[in-house]
């Protein structure tokens, strides 16, 4: 596997790789790899001749300074299983070399990252978006894979994608669980064993919530669900919505053929989960 951490390098190589090799993906990731990012990659190995992964931990997207300071960093070990994976290229840039001068851009998506994470993390999906539109300019790959997880962050590099033109065909990839339920995530490591015992219980509550859809109002299933995590002592939640799959509309009603999401996000203790289900 190459490794890069400047973008002319990492450019020069692909442009000479570019005359033999017919199709690049791309896989962004901030690292702390686990079996999801793992098998982001692996799809994008099957979908491609080239594999570019980059692991950077964008300051740009973090509105809580302590978050930005506690993100796991395991360079090392992330490198041995990307090796293991077979990755092609590593792109793991400084912030100087994505960031040489404060950015000064910003994108809005309207009502796409007014919502959920863009109502609670101020600025994030403007600071994703950039630095998802630079990596695109940098790799100028043909496929990237985004994790169903962060699924306003999918459908907001979708719109990216058709509003700034970038012929980059983007790939869904579904969301990797534990065998408990859990959905892998950088941040689980952070949990403390007691944390750990309780976080099943998030997804636990969306598959409630999905049953009780059908047959209760839309109201009535939000309050079920934040009662049933109350009772349980679980995470605590800081928004529950359940909205259209690709507008991210509040739904008042349940449509059964309608594109429905399920998005949580809730605390165990200062780590923050999101967790979401897709119906139809
Ligand atoms: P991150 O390193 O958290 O920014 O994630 C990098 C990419 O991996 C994003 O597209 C995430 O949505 C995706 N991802 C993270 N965790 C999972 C998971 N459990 N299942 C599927 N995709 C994931």
């Amino acid at each position: 596997m190459l490794i890069f951490e400047s973008i002319v390098s990492l450019q020069q190589y692909l442009k000479k790789t570019r005359e033999n090799t017919s199709k690049i993906g791309f896989v962004p990731t901030m690292g702390a790899l686990h079996e999801g990012h793992l098998a982001l990659l692996k799809q994008a190995k099957q979908e491609n001749d080239l594999v570019v992964c980059s692991i950077y931990v964008n300051p740009t997207q973090f509105d809580n300074q302590e978050d930005l300071t506690h993100y796991p960093r395991t360079l090392a070990a992330d490198t041995e299983k990307l090796k293991y994976i077979q990755c092609d290229v590593l792109f793991a840039p400084t912030n100087i070399e994505m960031y040489p001068t404060p950015s000064l851009v910003a994108f809005s998506f309207g009502h796409l990252d007014k919502v959920m994470e863009g109502q609670y993390r101020a600025g994030h999906f403007s600071g994703m978006a950039t630095v998802v539109a630079k990596f695109f300019n940098i790799v100028q790959p043909d496929t990237a894979y985004f994790g169903q997880k962060d699924l306003q962050q999918y459908l907001i590099v979708d719109q990216l994608i058709k509003s700034l033109s970038f012929p980059i065909q983007l790939v869904r990839h579904p969301i990797v669980r534990e065998a408990d339920g859990l959905a892998m995530s950088s941040r689980n490591r952070r949990l403390s064993p007691a944390q750990r015992a309780k976080a099943p219980k998030l997804y636990e509550a969306l598959q409630l919530a999905a049953d009780w859809l059908p047959k209760a109002a839309i109201v009535e299933v939000k309050r079920r669900t934040q009662e049933f995590l109350l009772q349980a002592e679980g995470p605590k939640v800081e928004y529950f919505e359940i909205a259209h799959g690709h507008t991210l509309e509040a739904l008042t009603t349940y449509q059964p053929n309608t594109p429905t999401a399920l998005c949580i996000a809730a605390f165990l203790g200062d780590v923050r989960l999101i967790d979401n289900l897709l119906l139809h």
